[in-house]
């Protein structure tokens, strides 16, 4: 006998489960099943592609045994099996891709019973309900049989065992009852019945369990007896081939999560089918939020792929395009070769097809929610959005036109999310560009000096609030014709004629105060100079042509740019009109060594606005600590 010990995350997360409080246990049955199905899925597609594993007659079903005596319930099926090696894998680590990320959520403090759900544990659900799990197996890929055992606490042991038949054998050794909980309840016939019908009815194998039927007593017409009949229990008609008028919101939440390893219910349901050149159902679902590791490499997208409702394959990446890769679902066709590979995918002309017409279902749905369901576009755009934006800038914006009409962003309008569509058929008649400003939260975008002019003129502003955001914009370079233009971007030509003139009189009447202080910061900044962006500031700094302010920000993130090498031009502008400016040129006049000190400190300011960094915090901090003394 082989003993193993789980890894450290698959104990941790093992005591959660088995001590957690949800207090939906009954879904266990769901999830035993649902493997069950999976692997007589398997068997079956095996059996039609490949002629070394006929079924023989054997038949394709889940069977459930009872075995209230004993505290006993048994799952079997006559799926494709494990062998050691499998058994060692699938059942030996728990979420085996998650874990690390587990650990990292439970470190957040997310709440344990939400992330227990976002990961694929769907077998140890068995444990919350059972003290002993003992699993039988047999795979057609092998001459011997496995046991693999485990009470779900410190490890399991796997041993040779003696299953002639091919397939999966689970025994639950059911917990005792307590005062809460009634485990004893899913030994019984009614309770098993009824979940079965709940979460599993659609399941296409029978699921066959012996049921109590009253019949007549042979010797005694006026009573009955009663006998125990195998019955198959569920109604196995897959649910996208049932008319969508029979199918429940329930049905499908059910369906959904049954299928696709999620225990929230899904945002929004596309069902439907096309008859036509290539004729398929589909039923895809939009997740109610972001799979824990949707922006991780073992994140697998892709949906379902059924034949003439055989399965075929489990992640079909080639039916879903990268930019709605958060779509789960499936497909069910009936002009696909049975034979189709996961490398043939990619070339046959009809799986392109098929992908295309997915795609512009997936666009108009969304499109559809954004125009009449504001409130769960919304919500949706918040799980996914991120997604949507790599869309338009991967490929160089090649998918600007599919895109850019899903794309939100916040704005000054009261920071609330709007549309390109929207941002631009509300510009007032004479601005010219699309404006963003760039921040990590509308609070700080808020209190940007940048702004002030801007908001002025009556513009709204787009809230770039993630990094991103500026690839996009940069990648599009417009939208219906207007340029996006940054509000720290150095020119923003928004002056009326006569502010023009006054700019000019300024800079000229105070020439050797800007020169001087564009001395004192040396090839810190191209230029210093007035501005008339500002109102109750008294500097800000802004970029020149080429990198932005932003992107240095970025960059200096970035392990590449290591040093800083990615720079934007900056250009300090000082509004003539602040009580700073008037004792600036005081200074000059009277103090004209200290004005280095002072022109530091407001360039060392106005790069904090910016949110970027300072190259001398120390110094910065001894010459406000100067200027205090100084004040007396
Ligand atoms: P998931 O089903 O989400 O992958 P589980 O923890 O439920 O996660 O199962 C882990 C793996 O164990 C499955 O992916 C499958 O490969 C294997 N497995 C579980 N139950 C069975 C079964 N009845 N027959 C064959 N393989 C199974």
């Amino acid at each position: 006998m082989e003993k193993k010990e789980f890894q450290a995350e698959s104990k941790r997360l093992l005591g959660l489960m088995i001590n957690s409080i949800y207090t939906n246990k009954e879904i266990f049955l769901r999830e035993l099943i649902s493997n069950a199905s999976d692997a007589l899925d398997k068997r079956h597609y095996l059996s039609l592609t490949d002629k070394d594993h006929p079924l023989n007659g054997d038949e394709l079903k889940i069977t459930i045994e009872r075995h209230p005596d004993t505290r006993e319930l048994v799952i079997e099926d006559s799926g494709i099996g494990m062998t050691q090696e499998e058994l060692e894998n699938n059942l030996g680590t728990i979420a085996r891709s998650g874990s690390a990320e587990f650990q990292a959520q439970l470190e957040k403090g997310n709440d344990t019973v939400d992330i227990i759900g976002q990961f694929g544990v769907g077998f140890y659900s068995a444990f919350m309900v059972a003290k002993t799990i003992t699993v039988e197996t047999r795979s057609i890929a092998s001459e011997e049989s496995y046991v693999w055992q485990s009470n779900g606490e410190e490890g399991y042991t796997i041993d040779k065992g003696d299953k002639q038949t091919y397939g999966t054998r689970i025994t639950l050794l059911m917990k005792d009852d307590t005062e809460d909980d009634k485990y004893s309840e899913y030994l019984e016939e009614y309770h098993i019945e009824s979940l079965v019908r709940k979460y599993s009815d659609y399941v296409r194998y029978p699921i066959q369990m012996e049921v109590t039927k009253s019949i007549p007593d042979p010797t005694d017409e006026e009573k009955t007896i009663d006998t125990q009949e195998m019955k198959t229990i569920n109604s196995m008609i897959p649910l996208w081939k049932k008319n969508k008028s029979e199918i429940s919101e329930d049905d499908y939440n059910e369906f959904y999560k049954a299928n696709f390893n999620d225990w929230e219910n899904p945002q929004k349901v596309i069902h439907y089918s096309v008859e036509g050149n290539i004729s398929y159902t589909a039923m895809l679902f939009i997740p109610g939020k972001t799979p824990y590791n949707f922006y991780y490499q073992d994140f697998e997208p892709g949906l379902k792929l059924y034949s003439k409702g055989v399965f075929i394959l489990d992640k079909a990446k080639d039916l879903i395009s990268d930019e709605f890769r958060f779509v789960q679902g499936l497909i069910d066709s009936d002009d696909l070769s049975l034979n189709i590979s996961r490398e043939i995918l990619q070339q046959d002309r009809q799986v392109r097809a098929l992908a295309r017409n997915i795609d512009k279902k997936i666009k108009s749905t969304l499109e559809d929610m954004l125009a009449n369901d504001r409130e769960a576009y919304e919500k949706l755009f918040d799980n996914f959005g991120l997604n949507l934006k790599f869309g338009l800038y991967k490929d160089y914006g090649m998918n600007k036109d599919k895109l850019q009409d899903l794309v939100l962003f916040r704005s000054s309008k009261e920071g609330k999310y709007v549309t390109l569509r929207e941002y631009v058929d509300r510009m007032p008649e004479d601005q010219k560009a699309i404006y963003y400003a760039v921040g990590e939260s509308i609070e700080d975008i808020e209190k940007l000096p940048v702004l002030e002019k801007v908001k002025e003129k009556g513009y709204e502003v787009l809230y770039f609030l993630d990094q991103r955001d500026e690839f996009v914009s940069g990648m599009m370079r417009d939208y219906d014709g207007k340029q996006f233009q940054s509000v720290s971007q150095s020119d923003l030509d928004l002056d009326t004629e006569d502010e023009k003139k006054a700019k000019e009189e300024k800079t000229e009447e105070n020439k050797g105060l800007l020169e001087a202080m564009k001395e004192a910061l040396g090839d810190n900044v191209k230029e210093v100079r007035i501005s008339s962006r500002l109102k109750d500031d008294p500097v800000c700094v802004v970029a020149g042509e080429g990198v932005s302010l932003e992107m240095e920000k970025y960059m200096a993130n970035d392990p590449m740019n290591k040093n800083g090498m990615v720079k934007a031009v900056k250009i300090l502008e000082i509004n003539p009109n602040h009580p700073v400016f008037a004792t600036l040129q005081q200074i000059q006049q009277t103090n004209p060594e200290k004005l280095k000190d002072y022109t530091e400190v407001l360039y060392d300011q106005a790069l904090l606005i910016q949110g970027l960094t300072i190259s001398d915090p120390v110094g910065y901090a001894k010459k406000v600590a100067d200027l205090i003394v100084n004040a007396k």
